[in-house]
């Protein structure tokens, strides 16, 4: 897959091939719902259920390529919109869309959800009670169901096919990475997806993943048997993220800092290891703040109600290890923190990306130690023999995430760049993102001559100590400080002891995490003690062979100044922060109210947006609600009054 030619555009317009499926519809499964439906084209729907004006890029493509028959694969990023792309051609009343998807847990959700727009929706898969299940098995047998989410596992036994059959329309397999042994979520029962639909040779097949790597694409084509289908493919950045990443110098400490700066706000805390996670939960429960734990270790009843708390917002922090994710749909999670640093690229994309969905600004920090990695490489060895080749990918993992980390480059072109995507999204937009430590001058850059002197002078130290001490003594050398081992060794007599003396020590170990990623020192577990040891691309750098680039956290009260000037850029882009907030809060309120009633999270029955459109327009009318961004006339219909009467100073 190239790039350029993929990214954003529709690789060529569907070819005017009718929807024979769409043909095929049995007279019955038309009465209903056609007369309501057929001939409406996708903007009118996507106003009058979704309430939006406009589609998100490559919606109507993918929407288009379904209706007209044809394959296709989508790459959108988390919030990108996909469920858009397959819920609007059910949406439309030309027949049955089944979707396809692993995440069992979500389900409910979704299928609540496109009931919200107005959707004929049910779910087939092995956790549902029986109530419901007979519910959806009737709906289909009466030709009424106009979106059908199913387990793999339901759609292999292979029962539904005479209820699916005669109706269906588009099969869309979601998570689609899943089928391919690349990505990073692989699924065995995916690779027999192909088996069930062949059985329906008549309906489109669209794909849709997050996961952008060209390897990945291609084994979702040829897994998936997709043919001759139309590729579209997204640019992977999420604007609306700003990315930090700083070296780690107190963890609960830093933490603490991004929660505070959220009071009352959604996050996920990710740390690497159950230890780190119960001490962040306990440091931060201590401080008063609403959060719970979550990992492997603790009972499934425990990680259920953590999981639920937090989804219903009862819960404003998860403390977890990466085992909290999948299956996290809440839309205004508004920071995510990785306490420590994520196992690879993808895996911080992933995660962070659970930041957001909304499209309103989120917080994605990450503290970095190159401790951290060590630990990734002891944790993926510890069991198994890694062959030669999976070691070099795991070695190039972590170098990647090394980098992302401490180069003082613009984090989202990084991202971007990583997934071979260019940046700026718009190639003629200004430099700097204006959503990074890096472009909002939080993390300073050296200058070449000035990085190159101070990396010489902390390999130096490196070099004079040949590899026989850790990171602690070559620090204490670096800063000066006697000790007894320092004197016994003669090393305080060197000309490289104190020799950073001025810069502290967070800056030099910051700078030796640097100096590691970009390989000019490495760290050698020879010994029962982690030992820092200079590399020959590090002596080579001491002689001017090599470029090195190092950065430095701007010292907080100089930041302050560019935060408080980034704060007024968002609000004038932004209308959230002219909300009124105490409003906003009374109508978050009443979501939380109505869907504990409804017993579903409060995200399905509207998105943090719309609350604070409305907090902030103070809408006095259905009609005026009618106008507002996100709300569909089923929406409307259902809660619109419930809004208004808040909105007017009522209690519900
Ligand atoms: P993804 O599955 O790609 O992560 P979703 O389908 O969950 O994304 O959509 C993300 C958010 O974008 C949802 O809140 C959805 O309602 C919203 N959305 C989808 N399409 C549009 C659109 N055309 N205009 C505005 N918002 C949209
Ligand atoms: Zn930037």
């Amino acid at each position: 897959m190239v790039w350029p030619n993929a990214f954003c555009v529709p690789a060529r317009p569907p070819p005017p091939r009718i929807c024979e499926a769409a043909i095929n519809i049995p007279r019955q499964a038309l009465v209903g719902f056609a007369c309501y439906n057929i001939g409406v084209n996708p903007e009118e729907t996507l106003k009058k259920r979704w309430g939006y004006d406009t589609f998100k890029p490559l919606q109507k493509e993918a929407i288009e390529a379904a209706l007209s028959g044809r394959d296709c694969l989508v790459v959108l990023p988390t919030g990108g919109g996909k469920s858009l792309c397959y819920q609007m051609p059910a949406a439309m009343g030309r027949g049955l869309v089944l979707v396809v998807s692993p995440l069992i847990a979500l389900m409910d959700d979704q299928v609540a959800a496109a009931r919200e727009a107005g959707l004929a929706a049910d779910a087939l898969h092995s956790n549902l009670k029986v109530g419901p299940k007979r519910e959806a098995y009737q709906n289909l047998a009466n030709g009424t169901t106009e979106l059908l989410y199913v387990s793999p596992e339901r759609l292999l036994t292979g029962d539904l096919y005479e209820l699916i059959a005669p109706r269906l329309i588009l099969a869309a397999v979601d998570e689609a990475h899943c089928v391919s042994h690349w990505g990073h979520e692989f699924r065995p029962e995916y690779r027999r997806l192909t088996e069930a639909l062949d059985l329906f040779p008549k309906a489109a097949r669209m794909a849709l993943t997050a996961t952008a790597t060209p390897i990945v694409q291609e084994d979702i084509r040829t897994q998936l048997a997709l043919r001759d289908p139309e590729i579209l493919i997204g640019h992977p950045d999420r604007p609306n993220l700003i990315y930090r990443a700083f070296p780690r110098r107190d963890q609960s400490k830093q933490v603490l800092e991004v929660v505070r700066r959220h009071p009352g706000e959604g996050g996920i805390v990710y740390a690497q290891t159950r230890k780190d996670v119960e001490r962040l939960a306990a440091s931060l429960k201590k401080e008063g703040v609403s959060s719970a734990p979550y990992h492997a270790g603790l009972n499934a009843e425990e990680r259920r109600s953590a999981q639920d708390n937090f989804v219903n917002e009862r819960l404003d922090v998860i403390v977890a290890t990466i085992a909290f994710g999948m299956g996290i749909d809440r839309s205004n999670v508004r920071y995510v923190v990785h306490a420590n640093t994520p196992r690879s690229v993808e895996h911080y994309q992933q995660e962070s990306g659970r930041a957001g969905r909304d499209g309103l600004p989120a917080d994605c920090t990450l503290l970095f130690s190159a401790a951290d990695l060590a630990t990734h490489r002891w944790m993926a060895k510890k069991d198994v023999t890694l062959s030669a080749e999976r070691e070099r990918a795991l070695e190039k993992q972590l170098r990647d995430i090394g980098r992302y980390a401490v180069a003082p480059v613009c984090r989202h072109g990084q991202l971007a760049s990583h997934f071979s995507a260019p940046y700026p999204v718009v190639p003629q937009a200004a430099e700097g993102c204006g959503a990074c430590d890096v472009c909002l001058g939080e993390t300073k850059g050296l200058s070449d001559e000035e990085a190159l002197l101070t990396a010489k002078k902390v390999l130096s130290a490196a070099w004079r100590a040949e590899g026989r001490y850790g990171t602690g003594y070559v620090v204490n050398l670096l800063l000066g400080r006697i000790n007894d081992r320092m004197t016994a060794n003669g090393h305080d007599l060197l000309k490289v002891f104190g020799l950073l003396k001025e810069a502290g020590e967070p800056a030099v170990r910051s700078w030796i995490d640097q100096l590691i990623v970009q390989d000019y020192l490495e760290v050698t577990e020879d010994n029962e003690y982690p030992l820092l040891r200079i590399t020959a691309e590090g002596k080579a750098l001491c002689q001017d062979k090599g470029t090195v680039r190092l950065g430095l956290p701007v010292p907080p009260k100089a930041v302050k100044k560019k935060a408080k000037a980034f704060q007024k850029a968002e609000k004038a882009g932004v209308t959230f922060l002219e909300a009124d907030k105490e409003l906003f809060e009374k109508l978050r309120a009443l979501r939380r109210s109505v869907a504990d009633k409804k017993g579903i999270p409060p995200y399905v029955i509207c998105h943090d947006t719309v609350l604070i459109e409305m907090a902030a327009a103070k809408p006095r009318s259905l009609e005026a609600l009618r106008g507002m961004k996100g709300m569909g006339e089923k929406r409307i219909e259902k809660y619109g009054q419930l809004f208004l009467d808040v909105i007017a100073g009522g209690g519900f």
